[in-house]
């Protein structure tokens, strides 16, 4: 299969065997959701992720999803409440209780002066995720205490998480807990960081600073679950290694109606710059519960395949579902019904060339191009950075890609890259295209007589750095 799958782990799924059986339906990456649990938590099932990889010979990334600010309301008297559609309501810092001008109103505490600050009627306020929405009607007193009317009846209780829809709250992504997290997920051994409610580049730039400073490199997949995010989408791009449509947080922040366009445009956008993506929220949810998803669902996962995404995700489906296998072979055969969608559908072999495309891009739409004309069996990308593997995947080849790299890391992110299977390989060797020939010849992978395609770099005399600058038709 080509779409990679992300499972997230929880009750319903640590167990090895469960692992076990995942990763044989599908499953490449493991998400571990750090607002749920901790490293101690995690150690022993990055060891279990170690050992499948060995045990299954294929590579498997361990992703530890960073929490983020999630801001959340604190206790609400007499909780739970039920709010009348156009009840009025209060909120605001902790000691502004006492100033609020009717007692018997709920009051919805803040202790985040950053979130109230320049507050104003009219500012949409969501609360338990969307379940209940209200509007500033006045502000009583600025930064401090505000009256809300709800827009809907719901049920108010404590300590439920509130968001500002389409605002710019001034909050770092990453917090004191987010810090602690990295830097003791990296010491069990995780191969990727999700970071959540990022707003703007520098978000990423911290959590890549943070894990320099101890040393490290592992890929950072930013979590788009907040507008400004989406409106810096470029900036953040030229930083992440990856991207998550994070439709949950996405949903409540931006109008639900806008979601489908945005996913495609967030998609475009990665596709355009050949950064791996995940569409994660609620894709097969009713599998929760149930042995059979609904046609939305499964209509749901197949577009998200022929939007372009790298990667689908399963979240409480695969962490507290009744079947977690079950969902995981569901949503594979959807994905390669919508694979082979996808290579149908292509113009030519390959899609075209834009004809401004830079040398490098040219030459992974070369090697894609010559793999489909000789009739080849696969491409074969031996890459440092992972760049060429992943140019090669973003032309959608019909052929498996199977990259080479020495570099562990890099391979953990090629493996969130459609169609890609990575291959560890050592560091000291003269010809790149050479030890691409040998794995060629010592795997049972490919037939004797068929052909391959491979890129690799070849040095240029008089200059230091190695780029891609080969493509050959290789017949074993
Ligand atoms: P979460 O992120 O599951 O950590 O909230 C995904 C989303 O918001 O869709
Ligand atoms: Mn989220």
């Amino acid at each position: 299969m080509k779409t990679k799958i992300v499972a997230t782990l929880g009750p319903a799924s640590v167990d090895p065997r469960t692992m076990k059986a995942m990763v044989r339906a599908g499953v490449r990456i493991f998400r571990l959701n750090f607002s749920h649990a901790d490293a101690a938590y995690f150690r022993p099932i990055v060891r279990t992720i170690r050992g499948l990889e060995r045990e299954l010979d294929l590579t498997l990334t361990a992703m530890a999803d960073l929490c983020g600010p999630k801001i959340r309301i604190s206790e609400v008297k007499g909780s739970p409440l039920n709010v009348d559609q156009g009840g009025r309501a209060y909120l605001g810092l902790p000691g502004s209780a006492r100033l609020v001008p009717d007692q018997a109103a709920p009051f919805l505490g803040l202790d985040l002066a950053e979130a109230l600050r320049g507050l104003d009627a009219g500012a949409a306020v969501d609360v338990s995720d969307g379940m209940l929405q209200f509007t500033v009607r006045k502000v009583l007193k600025a930064d401090e205490l505000f009256e809300l009317r709800a827009d809907n009846p719901g049920i108010l209780t404590s300590h439920k998480g509130i968001a500002f829809p389409g605002r710019t709250v001034p909050l770092p992504a990453l917090t004191d807990k987010d810090r602690r997290d990295i830097r003791q997920a990296l010491a069990i051994g995780v191969d990727a960081a999700a970071i959540s409610f990022v707003q703007t580049p520098e978000d990423v730039r911290d959590l890549k600073d943070e894990i320099a400073s101890i040393g490290r490199w592992v890929p950072v997949v930013v979590k788009l679950e907040r507008k400004p995010a989406v409106d810096n989408l470029e900036a953040i791009l030229d930083l992440a290694d990856g991207v998550m449509v994070a439709r949950g947080d996405l949903g409540l922040e931006c109008p639900m109606p806008d979601l489908p366009v945005l996913q495609k445009e967030i998609i475009a956008a990665c596709r355009r710059r050949e950064k791996p993506v995940i569409v994660a929220t609620q894709m097969l949810l009713s599998m929760v519960n149930n042995p059979m998803p609904t046609r939305a669902e499964v209509t749901d996962v197949a577009n998200a395949i022929m939007d372009g995404a790298d990667c689908v995700m399963l979240s409480e489906e695969t962490a507290i579902g009744r079947n977690p296998v079950k969902v995981v072979e569901s949503m594979r055969a959807i994905a390669r019904s919508a694979e082979a969608f996808i290579i149908k559908q292509a113009r030519g072999p390959v899609g075209s060339l834009d004809n401004k495309a830079d040398p490098e891009r040219t030459l992974a739409y070369c090697a894609c191009l010559l793999a489909e004309q000789t009739g080849s069996e696969a491409l074969v990308c031996h890459t440092r950075s992972g760049i060429t593997a992943q140019r090669v995947s973003g032309r959608r080849p019909r052929q498996p890609i199977y990259a080479l790299t020495p570099d562990p890391a890099v391979l953990h992110l090629l493996n969130m890259c459609w169609g890609v299977t990575p291959r560890l390989v050592g560091r000291r060797l003269k010809s790149h295209l050479g030890r691409c020939q040998r794995f060629v010849q010592d795997s049972a992978l490919f037939s004797p007589g068929r052909s391959v395609v491979i890129t690799a770099g070849q040095k240029t005399p008089g200059r230091d750095d190695l780029h891609t600058n080969e493509v050959k038709v290789y017949y074993k």
